[in-house]
């Protein structure tokens, strides 16, 4: 059976056509997931500029991950020097979505005003980079691209890494909002179809492909702030308002879930890896270490005596 995701939880794949031809030229993700950033929201107390920046983050996440071709996980890692020094967030390609941020103490007290524009960069993070991961565990390796964060948005960001790492026109769109306690989180990403080999790569293909990535390219520019955040736009809708003129298809729907991959074996096995005099150091009075997942804010307490130590490394 197949369960239908809701439509702030989920990625939707489309493709963009010539019309005509009815052939597809470009492929788009959009991620919609304001119902697992705010749960994620909710458990961390973020200054508002700052919720809005990572829940930025996790639409950006949710879409690029998408683009796995294999089981695994895809990470997106910003490290800054102003008020945001980290930005992390990961998607399995199960869609268990997680993320969080780590900020200066001045930040509690800064009066960022929010605008309805996406975050800004510079502003927050400073200068510092921004690191993407695709790894595909046993199947497909693992790669990373790295780029400076010198763009105004952390999608100018990710649309600089592709345009570093990959040979396809790429362009990336992300924006969120909050309303009331619910988060509205939206990326789109389009991603131009090599015209390779065989028949499609005829001079007229490639003609047809650059007059679609360009029509495409001047749609996705003119998309509205709030039409990326409005509640009551359904992805699908969404597409065929900013693409109908490029006959858009729209492939079924994928789940996103707040979901972490923490477990007390994890968090175990991380505490027996460390020198047991920094172990020791954490503990309290009645020998109890206690740790708390950064991500999910879920607390475990781990004895000293049954923290089992991981063999020397020989
Ligand atoms: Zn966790």
């Amino acid at each position: 059976m197949t369960v239908t995701p809701l439509s702030d939880a989920q990625i939707t794949p489309f493709y963009l056509t010539s019309g005509a031809e009815n052939v597809a030229l470009i492929r788009g993700r959009i991620a919609s997931v304001g119902q697992p950033a705010t749960t994620i929201l909710q458990r961390n107390a973020y200054p508002p500029a700052i919720a809005k920046m990572l829940a930025e983050a996790l639409a950006l996440t949710a879409c690029l991950a998408s683009t796995l071709k294999y089981d695994g996980i895809f990470t997106l890692q910003a490290k800054g020097d102003a008020l945001v020094r980290t930005l992390f967030a990961d998607m399995t390609s199960d869609g268990d979505l997680r993320g969080y941020a780590a900020f200066d103490a001045d930040a509690q007290n800064s009066d960022d005003a929010v605008a309805s524009v996406p975050s800004n960069v510079p502003q927050l993070m400073g200068s510092g980079h921004i690191a993407f991961t695709v790894d595909e565990g046993a199947t497909g390796g693992r790669y990373q691209g790295i780029v400076d964060l010198k763009g105004a948005t952390l999608s100018d960001a990710a649309t600089a890494w592709f345009a570093n790492s990959e040979q396809l026109d790429t362009l990336v769109l992300a924006a969120s909002h909050q309303q009331g306690q619910q988060w509205q989180a939206t990326a789109i990403m389009l991603q131009r179809i090599a015209a390779e080999g065989g028949e499609n790569s005829s001079a007229a293909n490639v003609e047809l492909s650059d007059d679609a990535w360009h029509t495409a390219k001047t749609l996705m520019e003119s998309t509205r702030f709030d039409e990326l955040v409005d509640p009551h736009l359904s992805p699908e809708r969404l597409i065929f308002r900013l693409f109908n003129s490029m006959e858009p298809h729209v492939a079924p729907a994928r789940e996103v879930r707040d979901k972490c991959r923490c477990s007390p074996q994890r968090v175990e096995n991380m505490l027996g890896q460390l020198d047991p005099a920094d172990v020791q150091d954490l503990a309290n009075a009645a020998g109890y270490v206690e740790i708390i997942c950064e991500f999910c804010k879920t607390e475990r307490q781990f004895h000293i005596d049954k923290i089992e130590t991981a063999p020397a490394p020989r």
